[in-house]
């Protein structure tokens, strides 16, 4: 019905199930629809190709569901095989994993991993909890829903805070399309070594500011530019780093012209 709208405009039966639909000799999708006429509009057309490419290599067969163990390469689920996956350090979900930064404090490190997965208080995820009735634009730009998504990387604010740190890093612009890609930015960032470690924690660090920023607008009503976000990376980034990594030599001079041997 939501996905496709026009084909289900025609279908009689209003009720009916997509399986009650499969034609299991033909072991396809073709042929037991109760349409009330063919399908004449090029979008009718296009819906049923989108549904065919989407459903046709699945096959449906009348035998019950069952469990299937994945997790080793033993067919049979068994205590023991469940110890040699936990072991194996595999995972089969589909969840980011997100890696922590070692430089930057445990607090910075959880309001990343909570942003990544839209569990921070957002007025978006308030709002869908029903703690929240007002205005749910982004304060830092005026412009947009309030999400994680919008606040840490597609908001106009943000997209200058990104720009400027890839700047200050001497990399290419940072074109994320996903708050997964924005923490993953240092891998594709052309740096090795140190440097690629501090980004790594640089990226979590901006989003440390950026809440900061944006709580500081929405509840003491002050305002903080991108620049200056991007100094407050800078600064506290240096605090961190100069104090909680090993390389408690480095100078606020390389620090700032981001050189590091
Ligand atoms: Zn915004």
């Amino acid at each position: 019905m939501n996905r496709f709208p026009n084909l289900f405009r025609i279908e009689a039966e209003k009720t009916c199930s997509i399986a009650s639909r499969y034609n299991s000799p033909l072991q396809s999708f073709s042929g037991c629809w109760r349409w009330s006429r063919n399908l004449i509009s090029d979008v009718e057309r296009s819906e049923w190709s989108d549904f065919l490419s989407l459903l046709n290599p699945l096959k449906l067969s009348c035998s019950e569901d069952k469990w299937c163990w994945i997790g080793g390469s033993a067919s049979m689920f068994s205590v023991a095989a469940v110890k040699c996956f936990l072991r194996s350090n595999v995972d089969f979900s589909s969840n980011y994993v997100f890696k922590w930064s070692k430089w930057v404090p445990k607090k910075v490190n959880i309001l990343a991993w909570r942003a990544q997965m839209g569990r921070i208080a957002t007025v978006d995820a308030l709002a869908r909890r029903n703690c929240f009735n007002g205005d749910e634009s982004c304060v830092l730009c005026g412009d947009g829903q309030e999400t994680a998504d919008h606040l840490f990387r597609s908001c106009a604010v943000a997209s200058e805070v990104w720009f400027l740190v890839s700047r200050w890093c001497k990399i290419s612009p940072i074109f994320a399309f996903s708050l997964e890609d924005l923490l993953e930015v240092h891998d594709f960032s052309g740096l090795g070594g140190k440097a690629k470690d501090i980004l790594k924690g640089i990226v979590m660090v901006g989003w440390w500011c950026i809440w900061k920023a944006r709580n500081d607008r929405r509840f003491s009503n002050k305002y903080s530019s991108a620049a200056s976000i991007v100094q407050d990376i800078k600064a506290l980034g240096y605090l961190w780093y100069s104090n909680r990594s090993k390389d408690r030599e480095v100078s606020w001079e390389n620090w700032f012209s981001f050189s590091f041997m």
